[in-house]
């Protein structure tokens, strides 16, 4: 497989080599570590003089090709596998951040991601500053003396802001930041933010990645210079993925392109008609005329992605409501799955927060998210809709 092959070919064919079996699918390397001919192999292997698998903490068969694979598809010299998605948010701020660094950071980050600056980051002396994802024009002036990295997500979670990674990435070359994206949400399929400038590029790959609700696993990204202080930091405390499902993550890989083609179309038929449907204020969509961004999107997505998120009138008690009417998608706080789910952020994910304190996030009391599965897509519409009219 060269770097000339195009996505597809990258996702089927970026396999590592066949063992002496000569195996057509990969096999398992379900094994804690690994053998050495002599003491000198040995030797050359941990001076790094020579190339071998010494233990699966620091890599494995499994994980080296499920990492092999996503780097084809980003773009990118290297990268490092991890056991979840925050696993792989937290190695990519921990191995660069410093006491007295600052972090500016889009406001609509992911939960975990939120508490880890907030609550984690900030006992260690490193401090951040929230930002708004649709302007970045605005963010140069938040940029201080000992700021170091921008941290961002586009689209995001679940208002589906974007955010402008060109002018993200022009930003962060002038200020010399590292430029820090969690591409979950699009996939490498959809969006590959290596052409705007990114430095680090992280997933968690039980969202779309695995795309059949199987396994937990993340990855960061990035030139070999970055991924050896981020190999370094996980090498040394340990949150390495599972040769399993590595090997499981390998094969969905392997359909990513077509499950979010039909992810994707399926997205925008939902949110074409929720739009026309009585008693749903607000569709947003990153690929409706009517999203705010829809020309950024056109620019830096080659399609809308597989989130819709709706404004249902009438605030939390109707929002419960209509996931109470839910009869045929999934009530799970998961995305990214084979199945629709639902989600009331109001009054799960964000129900700590003020109503407020939401708004400033973007989120309203009657936002429902749905990660639009595929099944076939009348079948959704019309659950959701029963579901609305149950719920009046
Ligand atoms: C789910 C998610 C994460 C966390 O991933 P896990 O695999 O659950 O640890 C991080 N970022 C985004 C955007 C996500 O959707």
């Amino acid at each position: 497989m060269s770097d000339q092959h195009k996505f597809e070919t990258k996702a089927i064919r970026g396999q590592m080599k066949r063992t002496s079996f000569r195996e057509h699918s990969n096999p398992m390397f379900l094994t804690s570590s690994f053998v050495f001919p002599s003491a000198e192999d040995m030797r050359d292997t941990f001076a790094g003089q020579q190339e071998g698998i010494i233990y699966s903490r620091y890599s494995n068969p499994n994980t080296d090709e499920f990492i092999h694979k996503v780097c084809a598809m980003e773009g990118t010299e290297d990268g490092f596998a991890t056991a979840s998605g925050m696993a792989a948010v937290f190695a990519s701020m921990a191995a660069f951040l410093e006491q007295g660094d600052h972090v500016l950071a889009s406001r609509a980050v992911f939960g975990s991601t939120h508490q880890i600056l907030t609550q984690i980051l900030s006992k260690w002396g490193v401090t951040h500053t929230y930002v708004d994802p649709m302007d970045v024009d605005s963010w140069e002036a938040f940029i201080q003396p000992n700021t170091k990295m921008l941290v961002l997500e586009s689209p995001s979670n679940p208002g589906l802001a974007l955010v402008d990674l060109e002018k993200v990435g022009q930003l962060a070359k002038k200020h010399n930041l590292i430029f820090n994206i969690d591409n979950c949400f699009a996939t490498p399929y959809l969006q590959r933010p290596i052409e705007y400038g990114a430095d680090l590029i992280v997933h968690s790959a039980t969202k779309w990645m695995d795309g059949q609700g199987r396994v937990l696993a993340g990855l960061v990204c990035g030139t070999k210079e970055m991924i050896d202080k981020v190999r370094f930091f996980c090498r040394h405390t340990g949150p390495a993925l599972s040769p399993f499902n590595a090997w499981i993550l390998s094969k969905s890989l392997e359909t990513l392109h077509v499950r979010m083609d039909r992810h994707c179309s399926n997205a925008l038929f939902l949110a074409q008609a929720l739009e026309n449907v009585p008693g749903i204020q607000r569709v947003f969509y990153p690929y409706l005329p009517s999203h705010p961004q829809h020309q950024l999107a056109k620019r830096q997505m080659k399609q809308g992605g597989g989130m819709v998120t709706i404004e249902v009138e009438g605030g939390i008690t109707r929002g419960q409501r209509f996931l109470n009417s839910i009869q045929l998608c999934s009530l799970s706080s998961n995305l990214g799955d084979t199945r629709t789910i639902v989600t009331h952020p109001a009054s799960t994910t964000h129900s700590k927060l003020s109503p407020e304190e939401r708004l400033t996030v973007g989120i309203t009391d009657g936002m429902v998210r749905i990660s639009v599965g595929l099944e076939n897509a009348t079948d959704i519409l019309a659950d959701l809709k029963q579901a609305l009219e149950a719920s009046q």
